[in-house]
């Protein structure tokens, strides 16, 4: 049974390599994200996971192997690079917004000085999003006055602000406070549901039941499963996904 989507392929990972000095990251990494999939990259820490969602984004260079998004071979610099970047949302744990920019601002400064949009047009947008996650009535806030979740839903908005592509979201919720979790993964299962192409790195088995189609399990570097959740969660085939899933359920 193919569980990938039907659909054409978006993301297109074949036998990447990466090695940090003596130590092999990626070994032989092959996957392929369809459009409108959402694929949930679980696994232990040091396995790999941010150095391949970083791969992704072209944060990082790899050293064998090609990463084709939308059809296009990742650039190695430049304007292409810079029109990649535009395609691919990213979120990290620790929201990264422009401290010195208000919540408006950072969301507004990438589509007017890299889309060439409007003023108007770019407040309009980021307003409608900001509406969207919920926080539209902190917009001239600065990031710093807003709670750990209202800051990563702002994260999410901003990346939203430049239609990209794919949304990469690297534990978007790891370091919120509990109760402020649900918050954050309500929105991204909304933009799940919408049919928004995303790579979560996530050890929220609760997002990954409900929103994800399926799941990669990484261990030192390898894609040791891949599975849809259902499969997953109840029948984990190998031993490290076991012994993995029996610390954190
Ligand atoms: P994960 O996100 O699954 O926890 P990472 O991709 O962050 O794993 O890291 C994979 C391995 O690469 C780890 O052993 C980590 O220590 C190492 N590593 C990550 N970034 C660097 C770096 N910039 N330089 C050297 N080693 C790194
Ligand atoms: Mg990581």
């Amino acid at each position: 049974m193919p569980i990938a989507k039907l659909g054409e392929p978006l993301v297109v990972v074949d036998s990447v390599n990466k090695h940090y000095g003596d130590l092999h990251v990626l070994k032989d990494i092959n996957t392929t994200v369809t459009r409108g999939e959402v694929v949930v990259v679980i696994g232990p820490s040091g396995s790999g996971k941010s150095t391949l969602c970083r791969a992704i984004n072209r944060l990082e260079t790899i050293d064998s192997g090609t990463i084709t998004i939308d059809g296009k071979k990742l650039p190695e610099e430049g304007a292409d690079l810079a029109r990649l970047r535009a395609d691919v949302g990213m979120v990290f744990q620790s929201f990264n917004l422009f401290a010195h920019k208000t919540v408006l601002e950072n969301i507004t400064l990438a589509p007017i000085k890299v889309k060439k949009m409007s003023k108007k047009d770019a407040t309009e947008r980021a307003m409608t999003l900001l509406e969207r996650v919920g926080v539209a009535n902190q917009a001239h806030k600065m990031p710093a006055q807003l709670s750990g979740g209202q800051q990563q839903r702002v994260a999410i908005a901003r990346s939203l602000a430049m239609s990209p592509k794919l949304i990469l979201m690297d534990e978007p919720t790891s370091a919120l406070d509990p109760e402020m979790i649900n918050e954050v993964l309500d929105v991204m299962v909304g933009l799940a549901k919408e049919g928004m192409t995303m790579i979560v790195v996530t050890h929220e088995m609760g997002f990954a039941r409900k929103a994800a189609d399926r799941v990669l399990f990484m261990a030192e570097g390898e894609i040791v499963e891949e599975a849809t959740p259902e499969m997953f969660f109840s029948h984990p085939k190998s031993e490290r996904a076991q012994d993995f899933l029996s610390k954190i359920l």
